[in-house]
């Protein structure tokens, strides 16, 4: 597995495809135990950093997510925005300088991102946040290395098991067990990201 930038914004590309496509279902799954608007402001987001990443000619994929995060921190008002964007900002740090990104390399950089959510948020598991997604697929991406179908099961269970949990953090923490029954937003949209991923690394 290598990612070079053409790549990247291939994957930024394929996320906002499902991000678009499952606009109102995010949407939807904010609206029982949040404001609403989860979906909105990911279509904003990913629609606006897509536009950015293919105007450009990037040397390295540092450079593509670097610029979707800061994207994504400026056009997305909600708690995803900066979220998201530290995700991407970490991963580029993380990053930098390598024109091709090897397996190891680039976990390494899903590793910066999840640590930068956590860090921002700080949420740790189990709070019934993006983290829920992120921690277990970054950590079977470290167990089992790059597999476009493992990669795929791990993200979609890790999103469905955030349906049990109870919110303690963001907005669906004022709905403390009245949250249990819905499956989180963010761990959803996070959901798309990876499954983004795994489609392009796998076709
Ligand atoms: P807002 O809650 O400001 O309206 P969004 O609806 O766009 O923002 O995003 C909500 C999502 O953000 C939640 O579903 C959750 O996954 C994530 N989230 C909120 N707060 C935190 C936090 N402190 N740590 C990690 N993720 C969080
Ligand atoms: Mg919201
Ligand atoms: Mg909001």
């Amino acid at each position: 597995m290598e990612i070079n930038a053409t790549l990247a914004v291939q994957w930024i590309e394929k996320t906002n495809e499902k991000i678009q496509e499952n606009k109102e279902y995010l949407t939807s799954l904010d609206r029982p135990i949040g404001d609403g608007d989860h979906g909105l402001n990911m279509s904003r987001g990913f629609k606006e950093a897509l536009e950015k990443v293919k105007a450009g000619n990037y040397p390295t994929p540092a450079d593509v997510f670097k610029d979707v995060a800061m994207t994504l921190v400026s056009k997305v008002g909600g708690a995803s925005g900066p979220l998201f964007g530290t995700a991407f900002l970490k991963m580029s740090v993380a990053t930098a300088g390598q024109q091709v990104l090897n397996e190891s390399a680039f976990v390494k950089g899903l590793e910066a991102a999840l640590d930068g959510i956590k860090q921002r948020g700080k949420a740790t598991t189990g709070e019934k946040t993006m983290v829920d997604v992120w921690e277990p697929v970054v950590e079977w991406l470290q167990d089992n290395g790059f597999e476009p179908e493992g990669l795929l099961a791990e993200a979609e269970g890790a999103m469905n098991a955030t349906k049990n949990l109870t919110a303690t953090k963001g907005r669906a923490a004022y709905f403390k067990e009245k949250s249990v029954g819905h499956i989180d937003a963010g761990a959803a949209s996070s959901y798309y990201v990876f499954a983004a991923l795994a489609e392009v690394l796998g076709g």
